[in-house]
């Protein structure tokens, strides 16, 4: 059995998503947005901050993996579903579910912005202290945490445990 410890709840979850939105609300005020969801992790931030935006919006989603089956260990990192959009001159906001090293969304913001869109900006819900080294970081951050894998909320560890309400920290169990 996997030893799970919850680090930040549904509520505080929502009551951030709520301030970030005001400030997209703002920021976008009068356009339009595309919103890309980096599947799967992101999928419930996504609907959430998505419920909280004013502006017209689109939702269109790519697929990004590195740990798939191995669990807390790092793999070949795969993108999949951005040669299907149609980004050009449009105002587009990457939403992914956690920053670590920056590999990632550098590397999907870097394919993104070979579409040329009208703006291009980046959101995640969490973002690892450690990741210190990127040489860049995302636009809106909602939550820093340290160095622990966490699930929950969208988050897995091999496929389980997105469907938890809130944040945890993983503590593995027989691995
Ligand atoms: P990066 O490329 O920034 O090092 O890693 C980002 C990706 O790795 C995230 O999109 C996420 O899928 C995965 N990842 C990094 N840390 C964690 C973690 O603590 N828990 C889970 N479930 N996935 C993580
Ligand atoms: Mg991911």
């Amino acid at each position: 059995m996997d030893k799970i410890e919850s680090l930040l709840t549904l509520d505080e979850i929502h009551r951030r998503i709520i301030d970030v939105a005001g400030k997209l609300n703002e920021f976008y005020q009068g356009e339009e947005l595309v919103l890309v969801m980096v599947m799967k992790g992101a999928i419930f931030l996504t609907v959430d901050l998505m419920r909280q935006l004013n502006m017209p919006c689109q939702l269109e989603c790519i697929k990004a993996s590195s740990y798939g089956r191995l669990g807390t260990r790092k793999g070949e990192l795969k993108i999949s579903g951005i040669e299907e959009l149609d980004l050009l001159s449009k105002n587009v906001l990457l939403i992914d579910d956690i920053f670590d090293t920056g590999e990632t969304l550098s590397q999907i913001l870097y394919q993104l912005q070979e579409q040329q869109p009208k703006t291009l900006r980046s959101l995640v819900l969490l973002k690892k202290q450690l990741g210190q080294s990127s040489t860049f970081f995302p636009d809106h951050v909602l939550f820093e945490i340290g160095d622990q894998f966490v699930v929950g909320y969208g988050l897995d560890y091999k496929e389980r445990y997105r469907e938890l309400p809130g944040v945890y920290s993983l503590i593995e169990g027989d691995v």
